[in-house]
């Protein structure tokens, strides 16, 4: 057995270098050198089908955003105190994508730092300053957004719950109190929210807003029920506050029939936030928000970052977006997350330890279970199918507040015969189980 020593060093590097808590994936963990489109190449050049990684939206080392960003190099790089055509470009290309009430954006460098600021608007706004979200949501990395992070803040070690930030069970209904069973599911999960909005106000934080992942990612690839988040919202602006969509995972297309997750809820938020797919690699975070919230919001100390809005930054922003257009992205993720959900039903009906199949177009989870009976998580089950399809050199995730959901987001790209390779490698891995 060949072990090349440049992995092996590498690894060794990064323990005696690298933080603890930077994880690693995959038991025996994967070097990668190279990308095309849905494809990445390790340090002997063997191939593997990227299933898991949303940021190269649209292909790994696209030649499109190689040339511009190449290009955009060789001019010069500077940020929005100078005027600069690209930057009124990509803002005008982003505002093309959103219904009428979204005037404004902020370019920053990350979903964190977006997030961060969609507190900031939302707390000028309104003048108060408590949240609300649903647990085991994920906005980012930092003091601020860890605070409404449940995922980050009650993990083990973790630095616990804020008294202005309220949370509300996710609107799961596989697993959460109000089944598929029940046509009111959405409403009354909705409903979870009043109490939530009455604590804050007892506490005198008032309500600034609230921010949840449209579609609950980290919380195990989550569709809510239709009209969830118009009766939230609803709740929310009574009270004063903002609703904010965090789309970092949902938007662009991903999900084939919507250019964003709120479309499918129906619902109009007051901020959305973009991030990780909106630079395809590029470090990149959106903001848009209402003229009326921007305005409360520049009544405030000067708004400025380095990089964000950076021209490089808008040049590539843009391209990702022209891109999706152009090679019909989004009618992709429908058809191949289509072939996708249709083959994950056969397995969902062929195994017991396959427990529910949730997704639309390329955002898709298969939770796994011990049994049926009990629905109990499985964790381990999970892993193993993970480890193994890595084994078939298929890279995807897993998630969930117990890490029992396999978690499948290929870039767009993905071809037929990539989703028939997940299909393949999964039958044969589950029947190992
Ligand atoms: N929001 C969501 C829903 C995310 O999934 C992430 C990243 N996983 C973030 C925000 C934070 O984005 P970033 O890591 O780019 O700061």
């Amino acid at each position: 057995r060949y072990e090349p020593t440049n992995k092996a060093e590498v690894l060794a590097g990064r323990k005696a270098h690298f933080g603890g808590n930077l994880s690693l994936t995959y038991k025996d963990p994967v070097m990668l050198v190279r990308g095309w489109k849905h494809h990445l190449f390790d340090e002997w050049g063997r191939p593997y089908l990227d299933a898991y990684n949303n940021v190269p939206h649209v292909g790994h080392a696209h030649p499109r955003i190689q040339a511009v960003a190449a290009d955009q190099l060789k001019r010069m790089n500077s940020n929005t105190r100078y005027l600069h055509p690209a930057q009124t470009a990509f803002a005008e290309k982003v505002l093309s994508k959103l219904p009428e009430p979204f005037e404004v954006c902020f370019f920053v460098n990350s979903g964190t730092e977006a997030n961060e600021l969609a507190l900031r608007l939302a707390r000028a706004h309104t003048g108060a300053k408590g949240m609300v979200t649903p647990d085991h949501g994920y906005h980012g990395n930092t003091t601020g957004v860890i605070d409404i992070s449940a995922y980050k803040f009650n993990a083990k070690g973790g630095v616990g719950q804020s008294d202005w930030v309220e949370l509300v069970e996710v609107a799961d209904d596989y697993r959460g109190r109000f089944g598929r069973d029940d046509a009111d599911r959405a409403q009354k999960y909705a409903d979870l929210v009043d109490p939530a909005i009455a604590a804050l106000q007892d506490k005198g934080h008032g309500v600034a807003g609230f921010i949840a992942e449209t579609f609950p990612s980290v919380g195990g690839q989550i569709i809510p029920p239709k009209g969830y988040l118009p009766a939230v919202y609803e709740k929310i602006r009574a009270a004063g506050g903002v609703c904010i969509a965090d789309e970092v995972q949902t938007g662009l297309g991903r999900l084939g029939d919507y250019y964003f997750g709120f479309e499918h809820q129906g619902a109009l938020p007051d901020i959305v936030v973009m991030g990780k797919p909106i630079g395809n690699g590029h470090p990149l975070g959106v903001l848009v928000t209402t003229k009326a919230i921007a305005e409360s919001f520049a009544e405030g100390p000067e708004f400025f970052s380095t990089f964000g809005g950076s021209n490089l930054s808008c040049r590539i922003g843009k391209e990702v977006l022209d891109i999706v257009d152009d090679e019909g992205l989004q009618a992709n993720a429908k058809a191949m997350g289509d072939k996708l959900m249709m083959g994950l039903k056969a397995l969902e009906a062929k195994y017991e330890v396959v427990g529910d199949v949730r997704g639309m177009g390329l955002f898709v989870g298969v939770e796994l279970i011990t049994d049926a009976d009990s629905r109990r998580e499985g964790t381990e089950i999970a892993s193993y199918v993970k480890n193994r399809m890595r084994a078939h050199r298929i890279l995807l995730g897993s998630e969930g507040p117990k890490d029992n959901i396999l978690k499948i987001r290929p870039p767009l790209s993905v071809d037929a015969e990539g989703i028939e390779m997940i299909l393949d490698a999964l039958d044969q891995i589950l029947s190992e189980v």
